[in-house]
């Protein structure tokens, strides 16, 4: 079907988590916003999302996005209305040589009103038994951390954006541009005029940059879990998410049925942009193999399926709010690298204030 041309104060390509965000801020500010997406709300990255919440991170710059982020989802977003935070505790493990770094990570985050404290491999032993960490490791434990339910998450922003949101359900093809300006979106059911555009389409984002001559060189990198049904009392879906900076490993309570949801960082790039509802043998041997070593009972708990899906990567690994892209108007947030859910509402507050001045200019 196609439609006659819409209009809306910012075009945001992208329905995942960082759209959202930026387009819930938008409406607040008084903007009305058309989001694009070809697979609805938190049809890429962020429907396969784990959702793990915290605040700790070696980075300062990070660490004072995740921050933010955990402060918004613990205030369940700005009205009160998004799903709670399942305040299970999160650890991240870390080797001894970056103990001073976690320290003075934590000190900073204690001054800015978030509770964390580095627990040694004996803590840990006391408070955790069914986890296994070396004499050599140690953990930052923030107890108020956790995960949330990222689709109800998602939809939440997307209600309380209320009606100055549309949901566009396309594909978009092209950025329209008019001399250096960003004038809307070509999509497969007709143009969205717009005087700024985000583009917070993941990978997707290249292609899209590059019609109107903007160079956004973005990967994608495999990223999956598998679920494993352990035995109660055994303990281990009472215990907090683990980041386990050592091993590249992350697992979190999957929240009923006594599962755990475990993943291992995977090197693997250029993978396609899917998700699909289930892991390889392949995959759920190579997790086991390094979570094991962790939860000992994980060596031997069934497989009970997974997720296997992609995130779009910055070439620094890092992703970016970028205004200043060539072309007036257009705006970019990509590049999260796995790790974007805990940042949204903070990458939506920014982003939403770029889109706001390039819209005025
Ligand atoms: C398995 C897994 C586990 C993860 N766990 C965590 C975690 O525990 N904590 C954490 O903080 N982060 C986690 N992440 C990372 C986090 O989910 C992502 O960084 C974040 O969701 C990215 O959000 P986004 O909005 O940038 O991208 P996406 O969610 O991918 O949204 C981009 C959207 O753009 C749309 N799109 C693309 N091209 C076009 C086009 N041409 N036209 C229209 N629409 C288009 C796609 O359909 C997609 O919906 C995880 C990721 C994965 C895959």
């Amino acid at each position: 079907m196609t439609r006659s041309a819409i209009t809306a104060d910012v075009a945001v390509v992208g329905g995942g988590i960082i759209g959202l965000a930026t387009a819930e801020r938008l409406t607040v500010r008084g903007l009305t916003v058309a989001v694009i997406d070809m697979a609805g709300i938190a049809g890429g990255a962020t429907g396969a999302s784990g959702g793990l919440v915290r605040a700790f991170d070696l980075s300062p710059a990070r660490r004072r996005r995740a921050a933010a982020g955990l402060d918004r989802y613990l205030r369940r977003g700005h009205r009160g209305t998004w799903p709670a935070v399942c305040r299970q505790g999160s650890l991240s493990l870390v080797a001894h040589n970056d103990l001073p770094r976690a320290a003075a990570a934590v000190a900073d985050l204690d001054a800015s009103g978030h509770k964390a404290e580095i627990l040694t491999a004996a803590d840990l032993a006391t408070r955790f038994p069914a986890l296994n960490v070396p004499d050599e490791l140690a953990a930052v434990h923030e107890p108020n951390a956790g995960w949330l339910p990222v689709g109800p998450t998602a939809h939440a922003m997307a209600r309380d954006a209320g009606p100055r949101l549309l949901l566009i359900r396309a594909r978009a093809t092209h950025l329209l541009t008019s001399g250096s300006r960003a004038t809307g979106v070509r999509t497969t059911v007709g143009p969205v005029s717009a005087r700024a555009v985000l583009l917070a389409a993941g990978a997707g984002s290249t292609a899209l940059a590059e019609t109107a001559g903007v160079h956004l060189p973005l990967r994608t990198r495999a990223v999956s879990y598998c679920l494993f049904r352990v035995a109660e009392p055994a303990g281990l879906s009472s215990l907090p998410t683990l980041v386990d900076r050592t091993t590249g490993a992350w697992l979190r309570p999957w929240g009923s049925d006594a599962l755990v949801l475990a993943g291992v960082s995977s090197r693997k790039t250029d993978v396609p942009e899917t998700v699909r509802p289930d892991v390889s043998p392949e995959e759920q041997e190579r997790v086991r193999a390094v979570v094991r070593h962790r939860y000992p009972q994980l060596a031997t708990a069934p497989a009970a399926g997974g997720v296997t899906a992609y995130d779009a990567m910055a070439p620094e690994g890092d992703g970016e709010v970028c205004a200043r892209t060539g072309v007036d108007g257009l705006v970019t947030a990509t590049g999260w690298n796995g790790g974007g859910f805990k940042l949204a509402p903070a990458i939506g507050e920014l982003a939403a204030a770029r889109l706001q001045e390039e819209a005025a200019r």
